[in-house]
């Protein structure tokens, strides 16, 4: 079994429609596939109308939290898409997204770049708006190579000259209304240090006392001592680990089923859950 826990779609920064990251997930040889968006549930009715027989969907989002201002992203599976409390605060991430990614037009004007929103908006087509777009404009633009490259002090990394914060949730508060919601929490590349400063273990052992189910351990971001260290951490503190690609399609380099969770924490996971249940292709109408 191939299980990949972690990927993007158009509905916010991948390059691949819902429908498209269905058909490549079976044919990259998954056996499940797990839709994660930001802070957003509105692809899963394309993804399940074209999941392909063979194919398992699990539903879930990646929510943008903040501890003690370092920004870290909590992994949600199978919660209640409906369910209010946490359906509003998405919405409250999710639209603080646009004046946020104005603010990084604005700041980039400043800086002499000619981007505009309208470029940005029609790079994100519809998509929970997020920094990935905006670099994807700085490339169209020729202001930096890629979009990774976007991502550096001089630009669009945090507290470059570009960056703007967004609204991002206490993730105690993303862990007790993901639990509400029946859902299950997996800290999302919890030690990603290229991106910026990490969340300290004393912090990852109090979101295991307050009900974290567990952290992504095999992740393109970390290298092997690190996955070491965390996998030593999970032993420790009783969290799942997870491994999966954190596929963004053409947006980053990273192919799916880079990396795969083990079939018996992918069991562990559906029976904490109680939100939603894995759907299983049929292959269409
Ligand atoms: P946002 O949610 O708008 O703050 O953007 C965060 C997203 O930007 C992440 O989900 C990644 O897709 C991408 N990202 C963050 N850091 C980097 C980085 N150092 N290099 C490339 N992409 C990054
Ligand atoms: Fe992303
Ligand atoms: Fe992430
Ligand atoms: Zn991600």
């Amino acid at each position: 079994m191939r299980i990949d826990l972690h990927c993007h779609s158009t509905a916010s920064d991948g390059t691949d429609t819902p429908a498209e990251l269905m058909r490549n997930a079976a044919a990259a040889g998954l056996d499940v596939v797990a839709l994660t968006d930001h802070d957003t549930t509105r692809g899963y009715a394309e993804a399940i109308a074209a999941l392909p027989e063979g194919l398992t969907l699990v539903t879930g989002a990646e929510l943008s939290c903040r501890i003690d201002g370092i920004p870290m992203h909590m992994l949600a599976y199978l919660f209640d898409p409906e369910e209010p409390a946490l359906l509003a605060e998405r919405e409250l991430v999710r639209d603080d997204r646009v004046p946020r990614a104005k603010g990084m037009v604005a700041k980039l004007n400043e800086l002499g770049v000619p981007v505009t929103w309208e470029q940005v908006e029609r790079i994100a087509a519809g998509g929970s708006v997020g920094r990935p777009h905006v670099a994807t404009a700085l490339v169209e633009l020729g202001v930096v190579p890629t979009v990774d490259d976007a991502f550096t002090k001089d630009w669009l990394a945090d507290g470059g000259r570009a960056h703007v914060d967004k609204h991002e949730t206490d993730p105690f508060e993303a862990i007790r209304l993901v639990k509400a919601a029946g859902g299950v929490t997996v800290f999302a590349h919890p030690a990603a240090s290229r991106r910026g400063r990490t969340v300290p273990e004393s912090a990852i052992a109090e979101m295991a006392a307050a009900g974290l189910d567990g952290i992504e351990v095999d992740h393109t971001d970390h290298d092997a001592d690190t996955r070491v260290r965390l996998r030593g951490l999970a032993a420790e503190l009783g969290l799942l680990v997870t491994g999966s690609s954190d596929y963004h399609g053409s947006r980053k380099t990273v192919s799916l089923g880079r990396y795969t969770t083990d079939p018996e924490v992918y069991g562990e996971i559906t029976r904490r859950a109680t939100g939603a249940f894995p759907v299983p292709g049929t292959g269409g109408p």
